[in-house]
């Protein structure tokens, strides 16, 4: 797919997709070439962060925002939040091409969209790019505490995720505790020393990898976790493997090598084709916990910052990703399914009833 292509095969792509609105925000003086998409609003405002990459070429970064602002309708719904689904990504390099001007022209084209779609930080993007956002609209969260923000969304992200680990350690072992569980961590940055912090906590066995070596001695160090290589981590003979790295990881070749029992990490879009991985996992007994349940702390912490709410408040909503993911788990026990399509019916249901609540004016 590419945006060259005549205008009815990208109208098709939305229609299979299911999206409501796509912008193209082009600003030759200050470089931005952005692309707004908005999924689904029946629950709310479209919220969705905002990702700066050097995409190779227009049609990659159209269906990267076209498909994170659909799984943003799914994560907002099954995590409760009346939000609806969006994204958005600027073209570029973040080292090089940012500018303020750039973020603050980015920022007017949202509020030209008048609350339709709001923001927050992702790749590429930082609290201090949201700061710009916010000269120019309101429409933005993920300000730093010291602005009146939420601040940084990682701790309580890493606690939707550790919730998310407990309701399939139940689902496996009969008990919530994870004493004496092993526990891989992939990638232990914002959100993953968070976690090993928790698991550690609670007497959890932990074995960390990530490309970056001195950050791994130093989280091994700090919280008596094994460092083990990124090479060796599907060698590890462990309960539960924790990706908070990156996408795809799950596929068939991994999928042939896994020996734990249980998958959940914070990481995007964990399996490879959502469908087939699905299907594999579930055949081999392999309990997935999908990654847009348990990962939803981030933007509950945001959601929280748009209605004023507490610390306590805030907490309160990633606990209930416990319930969540029990729901999902439930689910896909009784149909046979996969839980990933178990977790979309959740989301889809939800989304079709308030459908029909907004049907009263
Ligand atoms: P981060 O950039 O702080 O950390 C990622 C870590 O993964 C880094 O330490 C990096 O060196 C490591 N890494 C990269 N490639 C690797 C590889 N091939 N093998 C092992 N390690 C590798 O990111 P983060 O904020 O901790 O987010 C981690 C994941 O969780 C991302 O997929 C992100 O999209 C997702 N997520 C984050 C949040 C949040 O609030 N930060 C919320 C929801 C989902």
């Amino acid at each position: 797919m590419s945006v060259q292509q005549p205008t009815d095969q990208i109208f098709n792509q939305l229609d299979v997709f299911g999206h409501k609105k796509v912008v193209f925000c082009s600003d030759p003086d200050t470089g931005l070439r952005a692309i707004i998409a908005i999924h689904d609003t029946t629950l709310g405002p479209a919220f969705g962060s905002t990702r700066m990459w050097a995409y190779k070429s227009e049609g990659d970064a159209l269906n990267d925002v076209l498909r994170l602002s659909k799984s943003m309708t799914y994560k907002c719904a099954i995590a409760g939040l009346n939000m609806g689904g969006g994204y958005s990504v600027i073209i570029g390099d973040s080292r090089k091409d940012k500018t303020e001007a750039m973020m603050r022209k980015f920022g007017r084209f949202i509020k030209n969209l008048n609350g339709e779609f709001i923001t927050s930080e992702d790749v590429g993007t930082n609290p201090r790019d949201m700061e710009y956002i916010r000269m120019e609209t309101q429409h933005v969260t993920g300000i730093p505490e010291s602005l009146g923000g939420s601040g940084d969304p990682s701790p309580i992200a890493a606690k939707g995720v550790y919730m998310g680990i407990k309701a399939c350690v139940r689902e496996q072992f009969g008990t919530d505790s994870l004493t004496g569980k092993s526990v891989i961590v992939q990638g232990i940055g914002h959100v993953g020393e968070n976690l090993v912090k928790l698991l550690r906590d609670e007497n959890a066995k932990v074995y960390i990898s990530d490309i970056n070596d001195e950050r791994t001695r130093q989280v091994s160090k700090k919280y008596g976790a094994e460092a083990v290589s990124n090479n060796s981590i599907f060698d590890i003979d462990a309960d539960i493997f924790s990706p908070c790295a990156l996408g795809a990881i799950i596929n068939t070749e991994t999928i042939g090598k896994l020996k734990c029992s249980i998958i959940a990490g914070s990481a995007n879009n964990q399996l490879q084709d959502e469908h087939q991985h699905g299907e594999m996992l579930l055949e081999k007994g392999i309990l997935f916990a999908p990654d847009y349940v348990i990962n939803a702390g981030g933007i509950i912490n945001c959601y929280s910052e748009l209605m004023g709410f507490s610390k306590k408040r805030t907490l309160q909503l990633t606990e209930n990703i416990y319930e969540a993911t029990r729901n999902v788990l439930k689910l896909s026990k009784l149909e046979k399914i996969s839980t990933t399509d178990a977790a979309n019916k959740i989301a889809e249901k939800r989304i079709a009833d308030i459908k029909k609540v907004k049907s009263t004016y």
